[in-house]
């Protein structure tokens, strides 16, 4: 898009503030505004005002349908497309929209994973506008954000409890803040989520069933290179990859998706795409819309793209990092300003957030966990299961300090200053660059590294969120029963304690280092390497009492989410499995047995000639005692699926997958690895990873 083109167009997919400015009588945009202002309940008219002005611009943009947009539990967005004709009685079509029809939806529930939530209840479940999202256009039809709940009012999806979420935080936060004297008026979190993704050619990823059905290759011998030459990783982008990546921009940025930043990353064929920050459940959206348009446009190129958390073994796999902060009317709380150890609100949000994640460490790992993942998380990857915090070497040195005046409990009355950085923030990196943290402090913000790339990561900020709302109650808590001392000195205090009992959780070093897992398991730190041993943390008696205290999530909301990804696990493995028998079964023992029948057949020709064939006999046997294997742990592992699938209860099920089916898959890829490596080109059947990671 030329430059004047980029201003004019941005956004013209969404109907915006400045849209519904323009449209809607004065006092109804007046109204909705402080409805989605201050997270308000919307009524009728104002809806049917809103629905009409959103359908006329909508018909002015070529729309021809409308749908309500979610996110079920299974993580992907759902629609249901509705045209807005209205048949009248002399046979012409109105298109009608009415506010009814905008607030509200009534998709079947059945349909969607519920972790037994409707077995309980109604199968039904509706559709609410999430006003504070905007409408935008997709494919001629006109998405409505909403959150999907079921008739009794239970969520049934990823987003009612990060709005929730969002909503105990502001809460709590204020509060804080009111210790400090300020009043804002909204306070939200702000996220910014780097997607990592691979391109693929579009011709080899049809030529691979495993790729087609589990987004990543379940067989394939390690290439003759890797990644070890680090030359892919912000090197100059493939032409294709480059004007994909230019329709890419186009699109997100006609759909208001601020993305910034876009380079290739360290596994050849990686790329990553950055959206400038947004507020939290808005960003997350926008991450939603973005992973559609990436695999949707990719194929306008030839290209597949590749979401999975590990599409290949030896290189990389893909994250997506969830930056996090937050945001008291446009001011960032993380902000540490030229002076942290003097900016005591800066240590009470930073001591909190420690302490969120050390309360909580195995329920956030549990909040990233899934089968796609744990190929990253616990195994020698970026970045480790163990949950740790990185503050760096501008805030350590702090952290330290007051840690140990606390020991001598010396300065316990020194008045600090309040700390109100009003000059402009320095561009000053007060953070070194430690990649191998899973929880690192960036400056000013919260990275999260732990997130899979094909994950909605509704559910990991819906833990922070909670999360850090708990411990901002808890300092507030602490002020309270100390009203008679002076603030600030009981503040520092807070903040010092904090420090000292959440130490443990602080950790600046390589997480990748073995020495790492020995010293975590000596601080107490859990290391949940695999989603079955991660899970049962979300339902765990700690996470229950968090997410009801603050109206997140109910018990039984909580169970239906751990039940859903329990069988999400299962599930996604049994249809690993049974692809990995297919293959076998189909594909590589009938090349393996032919391309053999023609080497023997070679062997017999030259005994013929009194020639003895030593290698090609040689090569006869190999290809024999390899076919042999693979058709023996096929078997096993047709076998094993069966039971594990047979499992009734869904965590033993896990295990039974965890412990059994996978040893078994990965024999079977071993067998099948390793007659790639001796079977001829021409006869393998499927592209190879020098193929499909190298491409021209
Ligand atoms: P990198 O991780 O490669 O160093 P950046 O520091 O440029 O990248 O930022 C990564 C992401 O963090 C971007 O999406 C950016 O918008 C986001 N970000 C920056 N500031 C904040 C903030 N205050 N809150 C949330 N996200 C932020
Ligand atoms: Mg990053």
């Amino acid at each position: 898009m030329a430059q004047d083109k980029v201003t004019e167009e941005y956004g013209s997919l969404v109907f915006s503030d400045a849209d519904m400015r323009k449209r809607l009588p004065k006092p109804t945009y007046k109204e909705l505004s402080r409805v989605i202002k201050e997270n308000k309940p919307i009524d009728l008219d104002i809806a049917n005002e809103v629905a009409h002005a959103m359908k006329e611009w909508a018909l002015e943009k070529g729309a021809t349908h409308f749908t309500h947009w979610f996110q079920p539990l299974n993580g992907i967005t759902s629609e249901k497309h509705d045209s807005f004709i209205t048949p009248q009685d002399d046979g012409s079509v109105l298109m009608a929209f009415s506010g009814k029809e905008l607030v509200q939806g009534e998709p079947d529930a059945s349909s969607f994973p519920n972790g037994g939530l409707r077995a309980t209840f109604e199968a039904r479940g509706y559709t609410v506008w999430d006003p504070m999202s905007p409408a935008f256009i997709k494919d001629e039809v006109l998405c409505i954000p909403t959150a999907f709940i079921s008739y009794t009012g239970e969520a049934l999806d990823k987003k009612t409890p990060l709005l929730r979420s969002e909503v105990a935080l502001e809460k709590q936060a204020k509060r804080v803040l009111a210790l400090f004297g300020r009043t804002p008026k909204r306070v939200i979190t702000t996220v910014g989520l780097e997607q990592e993704y691979f391109l693929i050619k579009e011709e080899d990823f049809e030529a691979r069933t495993d790729l087609r059905l589990t987004g990543r290759t379940l067989f394939g011998a390690e290439p003759s290179k890797g990644q070890e030459l680090e030359e892919h990783y912000f090197g100059a982008i493939r032409p294709s990859v480059n004007a994909f990546m230019k329709e890419l921009d186009d699109e997100l940025w006609k759909l208001a998706i601020p993305a910034k930043t876009k380079h290739n990353e360290v596994a050849p064929c990686q790329h990553e795409l950055a959206p400038i920050f947004e507020q939290g459940s808005l960003a997350i959206d926008d991450n939603l819309l973005t992973m559609e348009k990436l695999k949707l446009l990719a194929t306008n190129y030839g290209l597949a793209c590749l979401e999975h958390e590990r599409p290949f073994e030896y290189v990389n796999g893909s994250g997506k990092h969830d930056n996090w902060s937050i945001s008291a009317d446009g001011r960032n709380l993380l902000e540490p300003g030229p002076h942290p150890e003097d900016n005591l609100q800066f240590l009470v949000f930073l001591a909190c957030l420690v302490a969120a994640v050390d309360e909580h460490a195995s329920l956030m790992r549990a909040s990233v966990a899934s089968a796609g993942n744990d190929h990253r998380l616990g195994a020698n990857e970026a970045p480790p299961a163990i949950v740790s915090v990185f503050l760096g070497d501008a805030i350590t040195p702090i952290v330290e300090a007051l840690i140990k005046k606390e020991h001598a409990e010396a300065h316990e009355d020194e008045v600090m200053d309040l700390g109100v950085p009003a000059l402009p923030d320095i561009l000053r990196d007060n953070t070194d660059r430690n990649r191998t943290s899973p929880f690192a402090f960036t400056g000013n913000k919260f990275e999260f590294r732990m997130c899979g790339s094909q994950q909605n990561v509704s559910d990991p900020n819906v833990v922070l969120n909670t999360a850090v709302a708990e411990q901002f109650e808890r300092f507030c808590d602490y002020v309270a029963a100390r009203s008679d001392e002076d603030f600030l000195v009981v503040a520092m205090r807070f903040v010092r304690h904090t420090f000292r009992d959440h130490h443990r959780i602080i950790f600046d070093g390589n997480g990748y280092a073995s020495e790492w897992e020995a010293e975590a398991e000596r601080r107490g730190l859990p290391n949940l390497k695999t989603t079955p041993d991660a899970l049962p943390a979300l339902i765990d008696p700690k996470t229950v009492q968090l997410f009801q205290t603050y109206g997140v999530l109910s018990e039984s909301e909580l169970h239906a989410r751990y039940v859903a990804k329990a069988e999400q696990y299962a599930k996604l493995l049994n249809i690993e499995a049974n692809v990995m028998v297919h293959m076998a079964r189909h594909q590589y023992i009938p090349a393996i047995v032919s391309y053999s029948g023609d080497v023997a057949t070679t062997v017999a020709t030259k005994a013929e000639l009194g020639i003895d064939a030593v290698a090609e006999r040689d090569l006869v046997r190999r290809l024999t005692e390899g076919t042999n294997a693979i058709y023996a742990l096929v078997t096993e592992l047709e076998e094993k699926n069966a039971s594990a699938r047979e499992v009734a209860d869904p965590a033993q099920r896990d295990r039974a997958y965890c412990d059994v089916v996978i040893p078994a898959m990965s024999a079977l890829r071993a067998a099948v690895d390793g007659m790639e490596n001796i079977c001829s080109k021409a006869c393998w059947p499927v592209p190879s990873y020098n193929d499909m990671l190298f491409y021209v």
